[in-house]
């Protein structure tokens, strides 16, 4: 090719990035739950586990009466209401293998610290193989975005979890990143204070690393009101521990409080006039759990199943395609390169290890 075909073709690449119409999210909600397996999300409650044999159930009557319907589409509708609204009616949900849709992460690990770095990262990273409070040697899409001077300082992250901050590598990050634990700045957030004292006074039930997903969201959707955040993270927690400790009366508790939590956020983003038409929503789950009436408890290298997880995007770049079926298989992976894309950004140019952007979420990047 001469230099002046060669220019032509730079001008006709060009021109066709200009035509392109811009994309419409300039805010990116990156939400996860901890340990939210897809059988839940997809048929709802499970009626063997609702038991004390099996799911340490003591008021099974009680219990049914909330969760239990006899369809699966009636069961994950009273489960988790928006989800199979708004996300499912507006946006994309992946993951119900029942219908040809898998979702899974590459880790292999299928515990926490590798399932959150891949998310917050893009990809796996064999040297994380626990979740010790170590600093994460690896950068993820939210210091990524929040080194450029559009996002700067824009960029929050609140989770349930006293590991987030190295995951976060905040030492070196310098994302602000709120637990519940430590005292914030009241310069940076007044209310904050209160539900630092909420979280203090409260009798733990996990000890020292966790609270409840409560005291988090609250937090998270006070920040997202008043601050609108360009990017802002929250990991909710506690349906993985309701899960270990074999009560799956809490368990579905919680995953029904953690639909209404997405609901709040994003309700509150349509509600402002600066984020509404203009906010993406990602959903995700860090690992899977087991699918025997026993192995439901636990997730890792050696439970069966506790690989695969269920995502969804809602927002205005992308197409409302709803329950997905019969599609190709989908990757944690793929979730940091994706947030970074709505944001009109590639983040495969500075982390090559990245999985691809979802193609169905964002048509016009991702294909
Ligand atoms: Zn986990």
């Amino acid at each position: 090719m001469t230099l002046g075909w060669l220019l032509l073709a730079v001008c006709l690449s060009l021109n066709a990035v200009a035509a392109a119409p811009a994309l419409q999210t300039r805010h990116v909600l990156l939400v996860m739950v901890d340990g939210l397996r897809w059988q839940e999300v997809f048929t709802g409650a499970e009626e063997q586990l609702i038991s004390k044999e099996f799911g340490g159930v003591v008021k099974s009557n009680d219990v049914r009466k909330v969760f239990w319907r006899d369809t699966p589409e009636a069961r994950r509708e009273v489960l988790m209401p928006f989800f199979w609204s708004m996300l499912v009616k507006q946006g994309q949900l992946y993951g119900n293998q029942h219908k040809g849709s898998v979702a899974q992460v590459t880790n292999g690990k299928n515990f926490s610290y590798p399932g959150y770095s891949e998310i917050l990262c893009g990809f796996a990273d064999p040297r994380i193989d626990s979740n010790a409070k170590k600093p994460n040697p690896n950068t993820t899409v939210l210091e990524w975005l929040n080194g450029k001077p559009a996002f700067a300082g824009h960029v929050t992250a609140f989770g349930n979890w006293e590991v987030i901050p190295y995951i976060l590598n905040r030492d070196h990050s310098h994302l602000p990143v709120w637990t519940g634990f430590e005292k914030t700045d009241p310069k940076f957030n007044p209310h904050l204070a209160l539900l630092e004292k909420l979280v203090s006074d409260h009798t733990p039930t996990w000890g020292t690393l966790m609270t409840y997903d409560t005291f988090i969201h609250a937090a998270a959707l006070d920040h997202l009101k008043s601050r609108k955040p360009r990017v802002m993270y929250v990991a909710y927690g506690e349906p993985d521990e309701w899960a270990h400790e074999g009560r799956y009366d809490h368990y579905l508790q919680s995953i029904q409080h953690f639909d209404r939590f997405v609901r709040e956020l994003w309700e509150a983003a349509q509600a402002d006039p600066e984020m509404r038409g203009h906010t993406s929503l990602l959903l995700v789950t860090d690992h899977g759990r087991g699918t025997s009436n026993v192995s439901w408890k636990s997730h890792g290298q050696n439970i069966q199943g506790s690989g695969f997880i269920w995502m969804g995007a809602l927002g205005p770049d992308t197409p409302a395609l709803g329950e997905r079926s019969n599609v190709p298989v989908v990757t944690q992976n793929q979730i940091a390169p994706t947030a970074a894309a709505l944001l009109g950004l590639d983040y495969k140019s500075e982390q090559p290890q990245a999985g691809p952007v979802l193609a169905d979420v964002l048509p016009r990047v991702g294909k």
